[in-house]
C-alpha cells in the first residue's frame, strides 16, 4: 500500500507493468508516432489524451510530474524548465494584460523580480504586501481585476512561514485562488492544499532534486478552485478556446482544466518544458527527499542553536529554534521541521559577514540553496543585489543577512568550520 509519503517518494508516478523497466525510463524522443491520421487529429483537438510533441508533453516528464502531485496530494501536475517557469506560468495561466494580483513582499528574489518588473511590462500588475498584516488590511489592496493571491510557505531567504489560514480565507472571500510556493517545505514538511491552498508550485532544482544537478519546476493544482463559480474572473477557462475549436477547459476537463490549459496553451506557445532527462534527475532525488529533509532538518536546528549561542553572532531565524517570531506559525503548519534553510547576522555587519564567510572552508559561498551540500550566499550583496536600499527593506533583508542552506554532512564538521570562521572575525 502506498499510504505513507516516504512510500510515495519511491513508488509514486512510473509503475512499471509486468517485464518493464523498474526503474523510470528517459523517453529521449522529441516527437511520437502513430498509425492513423485521425488518432494524431484528436490529440491535437485535446480530444484523447496522448504524447505527440515533447515541447507540450513527455511520458518521463508526465510521471515525475505524477508523484509529486500525489506528495503534494493534488490532482494534477506539470514540469517546468525552471521554478521561475513554474510561477510565471502559474500566474500567466489566469492573469493577462490589464489584470493585478496580490503577492507577499517576502518571496523569493527572482520572484520579485518576475513579478514586479517583467510581468508589469506585460500589463500585469502585482501589489506586494506586508504578510504579517491583519486580514483588514490586506483586504484594502483588492481591486475588480485582483485574480489570485501568491505566497511562499518558506520565504527564501528571510525564512518567515506563511499564514495559509489567513491568506486562504482572503484569497476565497474574494473569489481567487491562493497560490503557493512550497519549494523550502516540500510536500514532505507541509501540503499547503490542506491548508487551503489552491495552487502549488516549485523550484524543483532545490531540495527534490537534492544534489544540485538540474534546474526545473512544477506546478500542481489541488482541483478545488471552483472557476465556474467565479466565470466572469476567469475567461479564460471559461469560455471558448478558438485555438481549440471553442473548448471549454473548465467544462470539458473539470478538476484537470487549469494544468490542461496550461500545458495546452502556455507549453505550446512558450515551449518552458523540463528535458526528460532532468525529469529522471528529479526522479532521483524524490527517491530520497523524506530521508533527506529529515536530516536537514536535524542539522540545521543543532548548527541555529549552535549559532544562537555564539558571542559573535548578532541574531539567528529558524522557525524551528525555541522563541523564533515564526516559531507558532511553524508549530502548526510544519510540525515536523521546516528546511535547512536559516538566516542569521553576524556582529560587525557587512563587513565581518564577508570576512567569516571568506574563511569557511567546508561550506561553499554559492547561489545554489537547498542541496546536500551546506552553503551559504549574502543575498545584500548577491541574489538581490539589484534591489534598492528600501526593496531590500521591504523584504526583510537586512545588509547582514547571511543565508545558509544546511547540507546532510555530519553535522560536528559542520558546527566545527563554523565555529573556526567565527573565530576569525574580531
Ligand atoms: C530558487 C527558487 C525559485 C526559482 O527557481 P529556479 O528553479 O531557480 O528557476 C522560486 N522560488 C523559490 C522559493 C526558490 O527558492
Amino acid at each position: 500500500m502506498i499510504s505513507n509519503l516516504g512510500t510515495k517518494c519511491i513508488h509514486e508516478g512510473w509503475k512499471p507493468s509486468e517485464g518493464e523497466a523498474r526503474q523510470l525510463p528517459i523517453y529521449q524522443s522529441t516527437t511520437f508516432k502513430y498509425d492513423s491520421s485521425n488518432t494524431m487529429g484528436q490529440l491535437f483537438d485535446l480530444e484523447r489524451e496522448g504524447y505527440f510533441y515533447t515541447r507540450l508533453q513527455n511520458p518521463t516528464n508526465d510521471a515525475v510530474a505524477a508523484k509529486i502531485c500525489a506528495l503534494e496530494g493534488g490532482v494534477a501536475a506539470m514540469l517546468t524548465s525552471s521554478g521561475q517557469a513554474a510561477n510565471f506560468y502559474a500566474i500567466f495561466n489566469i492573469c493577462e494584460a490589464g489584470d493585478h494580483f496580490i503577492a507577499s513582499s517576502s518571496i523569493y528574489g527572482g520572484t520579485y523580480n518576475l513579478f514586479g518588473v517583467t510581468m508589469k511590462k506585460m500589463g500585469i500588475e502585482c501589489t506586494f504586501v506586508d504578510q504579517s498584516l491583519p486580514i483588514e488590511e490586506l483586504e484594502k489592496y483588492f481591486k475588480p481585476n485582483t485574480k489570485a493571491v501568491f505566497g511562499e510557505t518558506i520565504t527564501n531567504p528571510t525564512v518567515t512561514v506563511f499564514d495559509f489560514d489567513k491568506f486562504s480565507k482572503l484569497a476565497h472571500k474574494h473569489g481567487v485562488p491562493l497560490i503557493v510556493d512550497n519549494t523550502f517545505a516540500t510536500p514532505v514538511n507541509c501540503r499547503p492544499f490542506e491548508w487551503g491552498a489552491d495552487i502549488v508550485t516549485h523550484s524543483t532544482t532545490k531540495y527534490m532534486d537534492g544534489h544540485g544537478v538540474g534546474v526545473g519546476g512544477c506546478i500542481v493544482d489541488s482541483g478545488n478552485f471552483d472557476w465556474m463559480a467565479h466565470a466572469e474572473k476567469f475567461p479564460g477557462l471559461t469560455t471558448p478556446d478558438d485555438s481549440y475549436h471553442g473548448i471549454i477547459y473548465a467544462e470539458k476537463f473539470g478538476k484537470g482544466a487549469y494544468i490542461t490549459k496550461a500545458t495546452a496553451q502556455l507549453m505550446r506557445d512558450l515551449g518552458s518544458i523540463q528535458a526528460p532527462q532532468n525529469a529522471f534527475y528529479l526522479n532521483l532525488g524524490l527517491e530520497t527527499l523524506h530521508l533527506r529533509m529529515n536530516q536537514h532538518c536535524k542539522n540545521a536546528l543543532a548548527v541555529a542553536r549552535f549559532l544562537k549561542n555564539s558571542d559573535k553572532v548578532e541574531w539567528v531565524h529558524y522557525a524551528d529554534l525555541e522563541g523564533d517570531a515564526y516559531s507558532d506559525l511553524a508549530k502548526k503548519y510544519l510540525p515536523n521541521g521546516t528546511c535547512g534553510v536559516l538566516a542569521f547576522g553576524v556582529k560587525g555587519g557587512r563587513e565581518a559577514s564577508i570576512k567569516f564567510m571568506d574563511n569557511l572552508k567546508l561550506a561553499s559561498i554559492s547561489t545554489h540553496v537547498a542541496d546536500s551540500k551546506t552553503c551559504l550566499l549574502h543575498p545584500a550583496s548577491h541574489t538581490h543585489r539589484q534591489l534598492t536600499e528600501e526593496q531590500l527593506i521591504e523584504a526583510g533583508i537586512t545588509p547582514d543577512l547571511i543565508r545558509l542552506s544546511v547540507g546532510i554532512e555530519n553535522v560536528d564538521d559542520l558546527i566545527a568550520d563554523l565555529e573556526q570562521a567565527l573565530a576569525k572575525i574580531n
